[in-house]
């Protein structure tokens, strides 16, 4: 079984949510109040109350008149908060966290119901019935598979969501599976694949980078601490939130189209940490072309290489695929016509012309191609989902066949040094 996450914005009436409100800072205030008798308690020498205890204190705070007005909540989003505090306190114990803090306004936790009876999914209609509150509008933006198990509600820049967890059951890899489709990331696009698609980076980060500029400077002129100041941090928050959901779109909507049509897709394993490290470098070796390198790095890390890769991982392998990562050593300069392998054949950031038999075409669409035929090799090596315990099990050697198995018979390369930056995980 696997259990996979939705998430939906809710359609909330003013009263709603101000009742929502009300229900969140309820959860906040038993979380402080919980901590305040658990500190009481201490100091008076007694031992740490767990959660079953915790509850009852919960009861007879619902019953006591002067915080009745608790009784308004729902009693499981509470129960769960007291859950959480529990488990804090055990991370606390543990020596894995620090004691559990206070909370201050704002900083309501979420309102979790942990059991499917305790609401219902109207799909058809949009709509979802919670405890207290009745049905209530969402955003359904995509239909949710599997058996529900717990929902959560949460409020974000003036938002609220409701998250949904399902289960699923396992999907066996699927059998005769072999790549069909080898992805090569880029900047200039962002990415290229073999059947010659070429997809365009989504610039929501550049296209509002002049908005967010502004945004930014407004915030810096205001006095600190005042309400004005607070305006201003709230505007520039939302605006972040919505290039976030933008590019987070985006890309879901791009991994799935791929993942649908190619369950096993061939990528190369650019070690996007690496690529995107600090271009600084240290005080013992200062790095070169930093300021080019940052813009790099911002390009990279706008357009999400690394998310990308992960929602592939994960679309493939729900629909019995995989991700194949392979070598990214020569993938640009080898043609794939001929094979022939030369820093040559690359004139120019977007042409690839061989030098040896003519061959031209888009450079990315001919490194996606390679990749596809990297990755089919790769995977006729041997099953998947054997990946990262061979990798660690013999990085070394793996790494050198790797390096070996993309080195043309004749030394005609002129190519990076591989060994560096070559990986060569048969698969992941
Ligand atoms: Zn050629």
């Amino acid at each position: 079984m696997s259990i996979k996450a939705f998430r939906f914005q809710l359609r909330l009436k003013p009263g709603t949510e101000r009742a929502l409100r009300r229900f969140a800072g309820s959860c906040r205030w038993v979380w402080n109040a919980a901590i305040g008798e658990q500190q009481r308690r201490r100091e008076a020498g007694e031992q740490f109350t767990g959660y079953a205890a915790m509850c009852q204190w919960l009861t007879a705070w619902r019953h006591a008149p002067a915080t009745a007005w608790l009784a308004e909540a729902p009693i499981h989003p509470l129960q769960q908060t007291l859950r959480r505090l529990e488990a804090a306190y055990q991370r606390f114990f543990a020596g894995q966290g620090g004691y559990p803090r206070f909370k201050r306004r704002g900083q309501e936790p979420g309102l979790r119901f942990p059991d499917p009876k305790q609401f219902a999914l109207d799909p058809a209609n949009a709509r979802v019935k919670l405890p207290k509150l009745g049905w209530q509008r969402i955003r359904l933006s995509q239909s949710v598979v599997g058996e529900l198990r717990n929902a959560t509600v949460t409020r974000e820049r003036g938002h609220w969501f409701l998250s949904l967890q399902v289960e699923l059951p396992d999907v066996l890899p699927a059998a005769g599976l072999a790549p069909t489709l080898g992805i090569d990331l880029g900047v200039a696009l962002f990415a290229a694949t073999s059947d010659d698609q070429q997809i365009e980076p989504l610039q929501a980060l550049e296209r509002q980078q002049r908005r967010l500029k502004r945004y930014q400077r407004a915030v810096s002129r205001k006095v600190k601490g005042s309400r004005n100041r607070r305006k201003a941090v709230d505007r520039l928050g939302r605006l972040h939130a919505r290039i976030a959901a933008q590019r987070s779109d985006w890309l879901h909507q791009l991994s799935t189209r791929l993942a649908d049509a190619h369950p096993v897709i061939a990528i190369e394993d650019l070690q996007v940490a690496a690529m995107s490290a600090s271009a600084a470098g240290t005080v013992d070796a200062p790095g070169q072309r930093v300021r080019q390198k940052a813009g790099l790095n911002r390009a990279i890390l706008d357009q999400g290489w690394a998310e990308f890769r992960r929602q592939l991982e994960y679309k493939c392998a729900a629909r019995g695929g995989a991700v194949v990562a392979v070598n990214p050593a020569y993938t640009s300069q080898k043609c794939r016509q001929c094979g022939h392998v030369s820093a040559d054949n690359r004139r120019t950031q977007s042409v690839f012309a061989c030098v040896a038999c003519g061959h031209a075409e888009n450079a990315d669409t001919n490194a996606a191609k390679n990749i596809l035929a990297a990755g089919l090799a790769v995977w006729a090596e041997g099953p998947p989902a054997c990946g990262a315990a061979v990798s660690r099990a013999q990085p070394a050697r793996a790494r050198r066949a790797a390096a070996k198995k993309q080195e043309p018979a004749e030394a005609t390369c002129s190519g990076p040094v591989p060994g560096t930056s070559a990986v060569g995980i048969p698969c992941l």
